[in-house]
């Protein structure tokens, strides 16, 4: 299968927020992106950024950097794709930088964990901002509730990951016996620095499920001989290839 990792802007938080409780007072600038995956079942993506609108006008402080070819239909695009020949959402979770593209994919089936939406639509109040991008729950919007860990094609499954979330998935995307097996852990943890210490966001729902689930994705690595891949990791997006680059597996 062919893999494009999808340029959704930057954003900045604090280092605190990055390795709980630790480094306050140093802003830190990260990526977000989503994956697009081409398998024989279709077309999908997992993640799909942030909308620069709606974080100008309630998170401006994350100073947004993203530039309209930075948006999902501009890089599905530039992949070769239209955004309608997208089958397949998957988010890992519905925080406003891993949705925000939702809307641009009206052919889509979005699947997300059942637990994750109904947290998305009644969140508790320290959550609030996290979850502060609604528009994953228009009106037109398929979603399909899962729940365990889930095969939702050959070679693509998805592995529960609560914590920072209370609905959280990881994707492993297993292809040729000869190729690397790609593992994308979403908000496990958003660095490598703070996956190696094995140090959560500070910004988590379940510190002790977190915990767990940075040994999960530890195991799922070691056990498939997985490439990790980090999701707000500046230094480690820079060598990772971007699309139109892609990945075969
Ligand atoms: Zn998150």
């Amino acid at each position: 299968m062919r893999v494009w990792l999808l340029d959704t802007g930057t954003l900045v938080i604090d280092q605190s927020h990055i390795t709980w409780n630790q480094g306050a007072g140093t802003p830190v600038r990260f990526p977000t992106y989503g994956v697009l995956v081409e398998h024989e079942d279709g077309l999908l993506l997992f993640d799909t950024g942030y909308d620069l609108e709606h974080v100008n006008e309630v998170l401006p402080f994350e100073l947004p950097e993203q530039e309209v070819s930075q948006t999902i239909p501009a890089q599905v695009e530039l992949c070769g794709f239209a955004a309608s020949d997208v089958a397949m959402v998957v988010n890992s979770h519905l925080h406003f930088d891993h949705v925000g593209g939702n809307k641009h994919l009206p052919a889509a089936e979005v699947l997300v964990d059942a637990r994750e939406i109904a947290q998305g639509r009644n969140c508790e109040p320290f959550e609030a901002l996290g979850y502060s991008d609604r528009t994953w729950d228009h009106g037109a919007a398929r979603l399909v509730p899962i729940s365990g860990d889930v095969e939702v094609a050959p070679g693509v499954r998805l592995f529960e990951t609560p914590g920072h979330t209370i609905g959280h998935y990881s994707m492993l995307l297993t292809g040729a016996p000869d190729s690397r097996p790609m593992l994308f852990i979403a908000d496990v943890t958003y660095t490598q620095d703070s996956y190696d210490r094995g140090v959560q966001a500070g910004f988590h729902h379940d510190p002790v499920a977190g915990v767990r689930s940075i040994q999960r994705v530890k195991d799922l690595a070691a056990e498939h001989r997985a490439d990790i891949f980090l999701t707000h990791d500046l230094e480690a997006w820079g060598t990772y290839r971007h699309a139109p680059e892609h990945y075969t597996i």
